[in-house]
């Protein structure tokens, strides 16, 4: 657990996924990443799905942020991606701290790719049928922008979006859209960071206060082997973007003291880094 006034932060593990390593290097060569990461016969790198969260116990407020790739996984998809999806596993760490799901208040949704956010919902009964949502009672926070981006995606992107993750939202009035380049921040403790390289609006939080304050940067740098500034994955929409968007956070982290929290890592839950944005140096891993 790492403190950041108001809030108490925890990174869970909700599973694994196993995605493209040249995919997820983009132009980076295999020569250089196979000595940071594992990789399988199928040229795939092991990678971890992280939720956030955030207990304010005063307040009573319980944020999660990111959901995993949920439970509605059809055997042949699951196989091609290695799909490991632990359903118990947010409900286990909230009843470790004393709290269960029926407390969750806010959901950030920093994007709906399935890999992230997957676990927004379940089936209701039978596999392609209705859905039904996880946290009818929280509020969902997504970028408005990224809500119309997934709802209408590119033909790049579009087998990153799967429909029934999110389309019951629309109808449960639960979402709180959150919008333009510099969002209000919501309340007292969280922030908003907009970034578009990896996916247009994607939404991250920064949790905490003063010096003491940890930005979930989501997919614009998936795991701890990312934070060479170049090597950005070839799923990226806009990658000159991701990078200009990583050298302003990594600025940030200089200047500011902000820490990063990783969406993917299968070891690190998230860094203190200080250096050169060009390769920036882990001087610390956070007690997530
Ligand atoms: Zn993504």
């Amino acid at each position: 657990m790492m403190k950041v006034e108001p809030f108490e932060l925890y990174s869970i593990v909700t599973g694994s996924i196993r995605l493209d390593g040249g995919a997820m290097f983009g132009v980076v060569p295999k020569a250089l990443w196979q000595n940071v990461t594992d990789v399988d016969e199928l040229n795939r790198i092991p990678l971890a799905t992280r939720t956030l969260l955030a207990v304010d116990r005063q307040s009573r407020r319980v944020i999660l942020t990111e959901t995993g790739c949920g439970a509605k996984w059809a055997p042949e998809l699951a196989d091609r991606f290695a799909i490991r999806y632990d359903r118990e596993a947010i409900p286990r760490a909230l009843e470790e701290i004393g709290l269960s799901e029926e407390d969750v208040t806010d959901v950030v949704i920093t994007h709906l790719h399935f890999d992230h956010n997957g676990g927004l919902t379940d089936w209701y009964d039978e596999p392609d049928g209705q859905t039904t949502l996880r946290y009818p009672q929280a509020r969902h926070w997504v970028h408005k922008g990224h809500w119309e981006h997934a709802n209408d995606p590119h033909s790049k992107d579009r087998a990153s979006f799967i429909r029934q993750d999110f389309a019951a939202l629309t109808e449960a009035g639960i979402l709180q859209f959150v919008e333009g380049e510099h969002p209000n921040a919501p309340f007292e403790g969280l922030e908003w960071f907009v970034s578009h390289g990896h996916t247009p609006f994607q939404l991250h939080p920064i949790l905490g206060s003063g010096s003491e304050r940890v930005l979930f940067i989501g997919d614009v740098i998936p795991t701890v082997a990312h934070l060479p500034l170049n090597w950005v994955m070839a799923y990226d929409m806009a990658p000159l973007q991701t990078i200009a968007e990583r050298e302003a956070v990594y600025r940030r982290c200089f200047d500011e003291g902000l820490k990063l929290a990783f969406p993917h890592d299968p070891k690190v839950p998230g860094v203190a880094i200080e250096g050169k944005p060009e390769r920036p140096i882990v001087t610390s891993a956070l007690p997530l």
